[in-house]
């Protein structure tokens, strides 16, 4: 059968307001078991929770009073018109949103065993998010963006494949700040070298770029991960270069200075949603003035805030529920001693 689409048209965010960041690529359901851990053949039960970082971050976004949209494919079935349901109520933009007819939201169980591993299942055999072609784009919506934001997992198969490059290169030539967040999934892809240089295959478009330090070490191939080998990843588009370090704050990189700012310290108890949390704050906070990228005492400003997010994260569990607005996050701040 051949894959009909149907875009929606109603939503909540006018994407011509000031700073609109448009974020791009998957949005799925993981299933989390019910108990903890236990292998997924154990799991008596599964919670379905919404994931997918780009609508993670879009959800971010607007978290801080922020215009935020997302543009990605999901399934014409119940999942799907439930995840653009939970972005419109959170109001995200979903005006970039198409539906397949034929393929399904993509679904992936996931569970932390009790010896420490990670097992996950992912239903996408293909699922409606790798189905997005070029000329389903909106691309009226993508040159509205001040800030194109996006991940890796939409450079997997085609066609998304070059539906992201499309769209990318539509917001960067339309003006908009291109922001990058690899979001390194290993299990979705054939083989890990074909991680790596599909990822760094579009690494010099980027202006913005945020690794975790997993990610610097596997794209770098070196387990060394201080500045040399964070600074081997620079390219002479690049304006600012982000390593997350967890519960060790951030360290950032620019073309005149470098330097880290300190995580807040917190009892956490999920880190899901933890780097979204910081970079959907962070590209907040330059949206409607980049300058800041170039004047360090605004920036570290911008990171300990950022930080902050990334840590209240952390302190519940899931991704879209712990995501802190501005209010809640300048509390914290103003009581943490
Ligand atoms: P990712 O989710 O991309 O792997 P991190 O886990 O490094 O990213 O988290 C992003 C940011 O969130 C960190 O830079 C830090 O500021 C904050 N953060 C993450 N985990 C913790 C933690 N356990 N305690 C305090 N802050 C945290």
């Amino acid at each position: 059968m051949a894959a009909t689409t149907t875009t929606i048209t109603t939503n909540g965010t006018n994407p011509d307001s000031k700073g609109f960041v448009l974020t791009f690529g998957e949005m799925l359901i993981d299933f989390v078991p019910t108990v903890s851990g236990v292998s997924l053949a154990e799991a008596p039960g599964f919670l379905k929770a919404p994931g997918g970082a780009p609508a993670n971050v879009a959800i971010a976004v607007a978290r801080m009073g922020g215009a935020a949209g997302f543009a990605g494919k999901l399934g014409a079935d119940e999942f799907g018109w439930m995840l653009a349901g939970i972005l419109k109520a959170n109001g995200v933009n979903v005006e970039g949103i198409c539906f397949d007819e034929a393929a399904r939201t993509a679904l992936a169980f996931v569970t932390l065993r009790a010896d420490g591993e990670r097992e996950f299942m992912f239903y996408r055999n293909p699922s409606a998010d790798m189905l997005l072609r070029p000329d389903e784009l909106n691309l009226d919506l993508i040159r509205k963006a001040k800030i194109f934001h996006y991940g890796s997992i939409s450079l997997i198969v085609e066609p998304c494949r070059s539906a992201h490059l499309k769209a990318m290169e539509e917001a960067k030539a339309a003006g908009a700040l291109l922001s990058y967040d690899p979001n390194l999934r290993l299990p979705l892809w054939p083989s890990p070298e074909e991680a790596r240089t599909k990822i760094m295959s579009i690494w010099d478009k980027a202006e913005v770029i945020k690794v975790s330090d997993n990610e610097l070490e596997f794209l770098t191939g070196n387990s060394d991960i201080g500045d040399a080998t964070a600074m081997s990843l620079w390219h002479p588009n690049l304006k600012l270069l982000l390593v997350t370090l967890g519960d060790h704050g951030c360290r950032y990189y620019t073309k005149t200075f470098k330097g880290s700012v300190e995580a807040f310290k917190v009892k956490a108890v999920d880190t899901t949603g933890a780097g979204d949390s910081f970079i959907g704050a962070l590209l907040s906070k330059i949206v409607d003035d980049h300058s800041i990228i170039e004047d360090e005492p605004r920036l570290r400003e911008a990171l300990k805030f950022a930080n902050a997010c990334g840590a209240i994260t952390t302190t519940k569990k899931g991704a879209i529920p712990a995501l802190p607005t501005e209010a809640e996050t300048l509390e914290f701040m103003k009581n943490y001693a």
